[in-house]
């Protein structure tokens, strides 16, 4: 158990996800999940493992958001993408797309990192 806030542990994944050693939690169940979390939401163990995210993901689903959280505002539209990592799914941002292009689709393979819009980090996918 970690003395981590749930913020703090966030913040603690998006800095190596910048660093390119993205990470994510395994139980000795072999639950897999994603930070942060003090314990398995499958079984409820708290012996977790950090596991090396693998380098490429592949896109599942994406959507464009026109109408975002007021901190997003001035980056909206902007396309949010659910992708697959070995055994755990990411939300981000897709960066360097035009909104509009609709030639990315489900099956496209993206590395995972961070950015940030002011204060707000969040999730970043780069198309590979
Ligand atoms: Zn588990």
């Amino acid at each position: 158990m970690s003395d981590e806030s749930v913020e703090t542990a966030f913040d603690t994944f998006l800095n190596a996800l910048a660093d390119g050693k993205g990470y994510y939690l395994k139980c000795m169940n072999g639950h897999a999940s994603l930070p942060p979390r003090y314990g398995c939401p499958d079984c409820g163990a708290t012996d977790l493992e950090r596991q090396p995210l693998p380098d490429v993901g592949e896109i599942v689903a994406m959507t464009t958001i026109r109408v975002p959280a007021p901190a997003f505002a001035e980056a909206a539209p902007y396309v949010l993408a659910v992708a697959k990592f070995g055994p755990v799914r990411l939300t981000g941002r897709l960066l360097n797309i035009d909104p509009d292009d609709d030639t990315v689709e489900s099956g496209a393979l993206v590395s995972a990192t961070a950015s940030s819009v002011g204060d707000e980090s969040f999730v970043a996918f780069e198309l590979r």
